[in-house]
């Protein structure tokens, strides 16, 4: 018999997959606006794209960029790397983008299955760092929203992940208490050291097996292997 009650789930790269969607709105977006005409080559654009975006959610994480920079500025940086220096681009881009992306609806090999499994023995809630009108349209499009009772968003909270009163508040909102509650994320800092800051048990989910010293009270490389951990 499982201790715990309340599973907690990180949205992106976790169980929607954000890599995958993310590179199909990106490369409907090249194509719309003739990138290759201005010289850009497309597996070098993701690929500088990608660096820059990370950076940007890091420092979004941090607290050091607004929305909007993120928004645009990840667009306008990528463009300037290849001399293409048009800030009304990158906002066109970035807006193609913010709304195009959330209705792609790839997610992690046996997701549904899953979660379908895990629905009928606990309360499955999200904890998400994204924006507040962009997560709800991923849930549905994705057809995840059905399994779900809370969705906690950074926005809604008044914190992102990994600071603390996010997970407190997400405890209080779905009125579960900590040692029964279990938090699922790929990021080790924002989900993994966050729960952990509160008392929380973690499950790293680890689908590339990339390297970590961190201790964790579950790792998975497939969502499947919840149902033999629950
Ligand atoms: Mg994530």
């Amino acid at each position: 018999m499982s201790k715990y009650k309340h599973i907690f789930f990180d949205l992106d790269h976790t169980l929607w997959d954000f890599a995958k969607n993310s590179k199909e709105t990106l490369s409907e977006a090249f194509e719309l606006f003739s990138l290759a005409s201005l010289g850009i080559n497309w597996n070098e654009f993701i690929h500088e794209y990608w660096i820059v975006n990370d950076a940007f959610w890091d420092d979004y994480r941090k607290g050091r960029v607004t929305k909007e920079e993120l928004r645009y500025n990840r667009f306008h940086f990528t463009l300037k790397h290849f001399d293409v220096d048009n800030f009304e681009l990158a906002t066109s881009i970035g807006d193609y983008y913010v709304k195009y992306s959330p209705h792609k609806q790839n997610v992690f090999p046996n997701t549904h299955e899953t979660l379908n499994y895990l629905k009928s023995k606990y309360k499955l809630h999200i904890i998400t760092n994204g924006f507040e009108e962009v997560q709800y349209i991923k849930l549905e499009k994705s057809n995840l929203a059905q399994y779900f009772e809370e969705v906690i968003t950074s926005e809604n909270a008044g914190v992102k992940k990994p600071d603390p009163k996010i997970f407190n508040y997400a405890l209080e909102l779905s009125n579960a208490e900590v040692q029964e509650s279990l938090m699922i994320g790929d990021n080790l800092e924002a989900d993994i050291l966050g729960a952990k800051e509160v008392g929380m048990d973690q499950v790293f989910f680890n689908p590339d097996g990339l390297p970590n010293n961190e201790e964790v009270t579950f790792e998975i490389q497939n969502l499947k292997e919840l149902i033999g951990i629950l």
